[in-house]
């Protein structure tokens, strides 16, 4: 089953003050776009990522995601209606889509969930929350009460059968405001299911300092990993993702790159996902000879997928030998570039035990691993 997030970000967002785009601005340190990318993208069942994006903002798509693997952008249109119709006709085919306006930039996997499930049932499913403040029509003076029994504040992403709401939006007429009117009024069946506060929507520049809030809010956590590889006949070993020349190689059903190993459980620990053993079997045939940082890869899209940020890590390598020192420029490089983190964000260390134990004998090498999430 295909299902793709079809991301709108082709407004210009005039109400948010001056300067760039509302969605090309930076959110705690990174661009409000790539907040919900990132945690659409890493979310288990969604296959395909694609953006919407305004006829002059491709530099800034670029600078804000280009270099996460997604599918081609797509140029929206006058309005919001024909920048979704231009991306599903995009997309082409798919089983279910998600639709959602990078104005909301904190979407949590619960909701994604909660929104894929009631599609099992239903043509199309919406977040939403109650409201619970009073509600008063009127331009200056209060006019009339509005009843708020059975009114919903409704959010995005929303979730839809993917051939259905294509028709319905080849066949809607022009102003709807969003998809599930355009939906419902194709006659398909839209489920509500639980929202969640934190995908409001970045209207006014206040709402900027808010969702900082809410970030700055989450917690820090803090996983540790470590693991040891033999020594075997062989010409080089791989360490931190680099393939270093040695008069041995490290044993393993992978690479053997045993501080990826400790990095990946590391990760996985923060965030209570077990270990690498249960997500990357040693008795599974797939990961015979696989480089390790895939492993990584992996662990580092479940702590996006939990709505965390990797924060900081840092590395030791316990060996005589090889000599670390010459390859830890590369390895921090390899590892920014793996968990796509700037390079000041990341440690690597190296130590001896003083020619002590299984490591000073020189019968294999041990790896711990520190990593910080904020979440
Ligand atoms: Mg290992």
């Amino acid at each position: 089953m295909k299902t793709v997030a079809l991301i709108v970000a082709a407004g210009s967002g005039a109400r948010a003050g001056d300067g760039p785009p509302k969605q090309y601005r930076l959110l705690s340190g990174k661009p409000v776009l790539r907040w919900s990318v990132e945690r659409l993208a890493s979310h288990a069942a969604i296959d395909e990522v694609r953006v919407v994006i305004g006829s002059d903002q491709r530099d800034a798509y670029d600078a804000a995601v280009g270099d996460l693997s997604l599918g081609e952008p797509v140029i929206g249109a006058a309005t919001r209606q024909e920048s979704v119709l231009a991306g599903l006709q995009a997309i082409g085919a798919a089983d279910r889509v998600l639709v959602h306006d990078a104005a909301r930039p904190l979407v949590t996997a619960p909701v994604i969930d909660r929104l894929l499930a009631a599609l099992d049932e239903h043509d199309g499913a919406v977040p939403s929350l109650p409201v619970v403040d009073s509600l008063r029509r009127g331009e200056i003076t209060v006019e009339a009460e509005v009843d708020r029994e059975g009114l919903h504040r409704v959010q995005t992403p929303q979730a839809f059968r993917f051939a259905p709401l294509l028709a319905a939006h080849r066949d809607a007429p022009a102003g709807a405001t969003d998809d599930a009117e355009i939906a419902r009024g194709a006659g398909l069946s839209i489920a509500l299911v639980k929202g969640d506060a934190q995908l409001f929507k970045l209207t006014y520049p206040d709402d900027f300092s808010r969702a900082e809030r809410m970030l700055g809010a989450a917690g820090f956590r803090t996983g540790m990993g470590f693991d040891v590889h033999r020594f075997a006949l062989g010409d080089h070993v791989w360490l931190c993702g680099v393939e270093i020349a040695h008069d041995h190689s490290l044993a393993g059903h992978s690479d053997a790159d045993v501080a990826l190993h400790a990095l990946t459980d590391a990760l996985l620990g923060a965030i209570g996902e077990g270990d690498i053993g249960d997500h990357f079997p040693p008795t599974d045939e797939k990961w015979r000879g696989a480089p390790s940082h895939r492993f990584l890869s992996h662990a580092r899209d479940l702590v996006t997928a939990a709505g965390g940020t990797v924060e900081h890590i840092d590395v030791t390598i316990i060996c005589e030998r090889p000599k670390v020192g010459p390859h830890r420029l590369a390895m921090k490089r390899r590892l920014a570039e793996i968990l796509r983190l700037p390079m000041d964000r990341i440690s690597v260390k190296a130590t001896t035990t003083e020619q002590l134990g299984f490591t000073g004998r020189g019968e294999g090498i041990a790896a711990q691993a520190v990593a910080t999430i904020r979440i």
